[in-house]
């Protein structure tokens, strides 16, 4: 099996992405410029899988860092986590959200082809399907216009990499779509750990039931949902991390007989409510949350969720989890956690 290099892979998905991988029999080197993770979570994924590996303190941005990776390692494909994430943050500073995320994917691709790497798989997001297209979402829709700096990174380095795909004989691509990623690896030992004040809903119901935040604010009960609150498609990471393994088993397998270039949606095709997903964290782990409802947030969709059912056909994928897994095991890893990886 091949060596896997993962850029941006000490972070929430890549550390659970390289304990799957590990567990499957595939070597990995990491590079990380801890600007939102620590190396602590690296060292934990070691522990699990009693492996060890590599790790690089690096910047995406810079080709002479990449450069240095590739030469000292046969590198079979890239998985490409590497970005800044937060969706209001990237409002408020868009040139450091534009530098960081389309630099990345340039000098990325720029070395792979320097030095011969022929496959990449693409974190992205269900955000690209923008505002124009009703869910379920299906990988044969066409991108939309995006709200806010953040989703355009993504929606423009999708655009970059396919058209360096047509370009490039040697460079294959998959771009994977992720929805509402949530829930930890079972151990409680490896987790979401964002620096700052959270965005996403998950860390802000665990912040709360951990005592870190005073409550936590529903926004909007006016939507045209069946409960009035917004749904989403939250998919368990350990899910999402296996979804990553599929996806390059598929394309080194493919890869000798020809280069491609595919899309595939990484979710379940169910949406809940935010009032669902408060009301199970509390039941499936017995803890009574302090909420209430607020405002609508700007930019926020009513309903998002995939039509998850190519990378089943294709990747022989699906996500097994269930909605109680990953409320149990996102407050596991918290309750275990509850600083991050700062103990
Ligand atoms: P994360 O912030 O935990 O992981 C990203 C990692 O990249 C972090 O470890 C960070 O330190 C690192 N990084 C950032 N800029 C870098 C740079 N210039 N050079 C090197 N490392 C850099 O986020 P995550 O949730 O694990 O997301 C991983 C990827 O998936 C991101 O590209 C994100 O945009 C995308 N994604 C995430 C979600 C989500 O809800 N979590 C949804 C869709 C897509
Ligand atoms: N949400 C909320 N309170 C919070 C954080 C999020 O009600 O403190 C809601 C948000 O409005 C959205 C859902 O939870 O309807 C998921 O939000 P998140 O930011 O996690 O994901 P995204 O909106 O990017 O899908």
């Amino acid at each position: 099996m091949g060596k896997i290099f993962l850029a941006g892979g000490a972070g929430y998905i890549g550390s659970h992405t390289a304990l799957s991988l590990l567990r499957s029999g595939y070597e990995i080197v990491t590079a990380d410029n801890y600007s939102n993770s620590s190396p602590e979570a690296l060292n934990r994924v070691m522990e699990l899988s009693g492996k060890t590996f590599k790790t690089y303190e690096a910047d995406m941005t810079d080709t002479s860092a990449i450069a240095e990776i590739f030469s000292e390692n046969e590198i079979d494909a890239v998985i490409h986590f590497a970005g800044l994430k937060a969706v209001g943050e990237s409002v408020e500073k868009p040139l450091e959200y534009y530098r960081c995320n389309l630099d990345a994917t340039l000098s990325l691709l720029e070395m792979m082809r320097k030095y011969s790497v022929k496959n990449i798989i693409f974190s992205s997001s269900a955000t690209v399907y923008g505002g124009e297209n009703p869910s379920p979402y299906r990988e044969d829709m066409s991108r939309s216009a995006c709200t806010n700096p953040y989703g355009w990174t993504k929606f423009m380095s999708e655009q970059i990499i396919e058209d360096t795909v047509k370009a490039e004989k040697n460079i294959s691509a998959i771009l994977l779509r992720y929805f509402n990623p949530v829930g930890a690896d079972e151990s409680g030992m490896i987790g979401e750990d964002p620096l700052g004040i959270p965005n996403n809903l998950m860390p802000c119901i665990c912040q709360t039931a951990v005592g870190r935040r005073e409550k936590l604010t529903i926004f909007g009960r006016d939507y045209d949902t069946p409960d009035g609150t917004c749904r989403r498609d939250y998919i368990h990471v350990s899910d999402l991390a296996d979804g990553h393994v599929k996806a390059l088993d598929y394309m080194l397998g493919k890869n000798s007989d020809g280069k491609i270039f595919e899309i595939f949606n990484l979710g379940t095709g169910v949406p809940y409510s935010v009032t669902e997903i408060v009301q199970t964290f509390e039941r499936v782990n017995n803890i009574k949350l302090n909420y209430s409802y607020g405002e609508r947030r700007a930019g926020d969709l009513p309903e998002c969720f995939a039509e998850p059912s190519r990378a089943n056909e294709v990747l022989s994928w699906t996500a097994k989890k269930s909605l109680e897994d990953m409320c149990r095991d996102s407050w596991n890893w918290q309750s275990k956690n509850p600083q991050g990886y700062n103990k």
